[in-house]
């Protein structure tokens, strides 16, 4: 069974956020290898999204996912953390950053 491998996206309040498919997500706790997400936007946007992945060597493995109640969406500050990280991904290419992601 194939599992999607999640992005870890790093804050300078050095909370570690998840980025699943394009939901910033917030974590919780973890068990062991087993780690639990609740969305960045839980108490602005009231939603129940959350996330549980399997850490496999440095990798996040989605397991289980919770919808959310609005659009993915991510706030400016982690844009630039993820455009930062994908910076040699777009090097050479002429698409604008928002399709690569
Ligand atoms: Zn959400």
């Amino acid at each position: 069974m194939n599992h999607e491998v999640c992005q870890l996206v790093d804050s300078i309040h050095g909370k570690t956020k998840l980025n699943v498919c394009g939901y910033l997500l917030v974590k919780d706790k973890n068990q062991n290898e087993k780690y639990y997400w609740y969305c960045k936007y839980k108490n602005a946007l009231k939603c129940n999204g959350r996330a549980t992945t399997n850490l496999v060597g440095k990798e996040h493995l989605l397991m289980k996912f919770v919808e959310h109640n609005h659009a993915p969406i991510a706030s400016h500050f982690d844009i630039v953390q993820i455009l930062n990280s994908m910076k040699n991904v777009a090097s050479g290419s002429s698409d604008p950053p928002a399709q690569i992601i």
